[in-house]
């Protein structure tokens, strides 16, 4: 019997990969634009870092780690989420000491043991960012006007940013008592989980799925009537930053986030149209955790946006993917001493950066042709005893149909100028030579490899 993958994990198959990189590609170039660079980190990392961080109220902590017990006595867990082996990370390598503001990125896999179910899997990918070093409305802006813009370089149109401010430590005092007022009365109509987490962290009621809780917290106390002068004026000063980028947002005072270290400012990016989980984006403002971390006091900020979430909206919204690159060349040779021939002309054709594949398996032609015709070759060349006797062959053009018959020994150049005019239009391969002098036209390709 076959086996199978694991519950709630995806293959990413060749057909689909074309979709993933144009993703990365579009979410590694935005970050860079706004001045991000790439870190990457381990996809385990000591349990307590986790708990420390994320909170031990938190869901991602309670219920859904896979924590493994290693040789020694540590325990590992595979990483939930990325901010916070990312934060250990740079408080470790010293990074928090290269001045600020410091700006990183990633997009890593995390595991949850979650119900799966469509937009909720237990391997899933995340593009996140973190910034360290700025306790200005302008950095909250920035991350918010980033996020903005991975989504719309994906090209999606229907997705909703969801704005909210959580205060800090002080307001939210305040808040929690208010907030357990309101609850206790309803304390037995309560799911088991927010019936416990009552006492110890109100604020997670406000985020929990069940819709009796939902319905139930529906007239709770807002916490934007319970800030403090500091966190409204933050809050007042970011949102006129978002007008002023015209940023549309939808104040929604029931956005907390799930994770424990958020202060102020919090936000998700919501799509309609992938049903349920339909949170595309979620971050905010940290500005306790690098202290909570063994760092020193600095106020930080990120987001976590999910691969899986983010591609099945642009399939929903009918976004265009780059189409999958395909072979510029198949050469489809007729007998061994034609094989030994392709082989090396291929070998010339791929130095030379195209992308080529000859027969390997010592087919007759038509199977190679079917081959050719399922790779997508954009030319293909025959080749047989005929064609080396002669030092003459053809190069068709699989789009059009069209061939060219051309010299063995000119083969390199040839096939550049049949390729670029293929890619960009006719003409342009003459002109593009003329332009950049003499390309590698008349180039012989190697009998004898000479590799530099
Ligand atoms: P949710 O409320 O949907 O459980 P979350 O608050 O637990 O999300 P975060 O911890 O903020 O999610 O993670 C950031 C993003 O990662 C989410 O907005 C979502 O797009 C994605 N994500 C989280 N959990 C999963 C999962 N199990 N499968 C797929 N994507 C996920
Ligand atoms: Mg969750």
């Amino acid at each position: 019997m076959l086996i199978k993958r694991p519950k709630g994990t995806q293959d990413i198959l060749p057909s689909v990969v074309n979709k993933w990189k144009a993703v990365e590609e579009t979410v590694s170039q935005a970050a860079e634009q706004f001045g991000f660079r790439e870190i990457r980190t381990p996809v385990f990392e000591e349990t307590g870092l986790y708990v420390r961080s994320v909170g031990d109220t938190s869901d991602v902590v309670t219920k859904e780690m896979y924590t493994v017990s290693s040789k020694g006595d540590d325990t590992f867990t595979l990483r939930p989420e990325g901010t916070a082996g990312v934060i250990r990370a740079m408080l470790e390598n010293g990074i928090m000491n290269e001045g600020f503001p410091r700006k990183v990125y990633y997009i890593i896999p995390c595991y949850r043991h979650e119900k799966p179910q469509a937009g909720r899997y237990r391997e899933f990918r995340q593009f996140g960012v973190e910034m360290a070093g700025s306790a200005s409305p302008y950095a909250d802006a920035e991350i918010i006007l980033l996020a903005a813009t991975v989504l719309d370089g994906c090209g999606l149109e229907n997705v909703e940013l969801h704005l909210n401010s959580i205060g800090c430590p002080e307001c939210r005092e305040k808040y929690r008592s208010a907030l357990r007022e309101y609850f206790e009365p309803h304390k037995d109509e309560l799911c088991p989980t927010c019936n416990e987490r009552l006492g110890k962290n109100p604020m997670r009621l406000l985020d929990c799925k069940s819709p009796i809780c939902k319905e139930i917290a529906k007239d709770a106390p807002i916490i934007t009537d319970y800030l403090c002068d500091g966190c409204r004026e933050h809050f007042e000063k970011l949102r006129k930053i978002l007008d002023g980028y015209e940023i549309k947002y939808i104040l929604d005072p029931k956005i907390v986030r799930g994770l424990d270290y958020y202060t102020r400012t919090v936000f998700e990016f919501i799509s309609n149209g992938i049903g349920a989980q339909g949170t595309v984006c979620g971050g905010g403002r940290y500005d306790g955790l690098i202290s909570e971390l063994g760092g020193q006091p600095t106020p930080a900020l990120g987001f976590g946006m999910g691969l899986e979430r983010l591609i099945l909206t642009m399939e929903s919204e009918g976004c265009e993917f780059p189409p999958a690159k395909t072979p510029d060349l198949y050469i489809a040779p007729m007998g061994e001493r034609a094989q030994e021939k392709a082989a090396l002309l291929c070998d010339a054709v791929r130095r030379a950066g195209y992308a080529a594949e000859f027969d390997i398996i010592g087919r007759g032609l038509k199977p190679q042709m079917r081959y050719a015709d399922k790779i997508k070759a954009k030319f293909v060349c025959v080749l047989g005893d005929n064609e080396l006797d002669s030092g003459e062959a053809k190069l068709k053009n699989m789009r059009t149909g069209d061939e060219k018959a051309f010299k063995l020994e000119e083969f390199i150049g040839e096939f550049h100028n049949l390729l670029i005019e293929e890619l960009f239009g006719t003409g342009l391969g003459d002109a593009l030579a003329d332009s950049i002098g003499d390309l590698p036209a008349n180039t012989v390709p190697p009998e004898t490899n000479g590799r530099n």
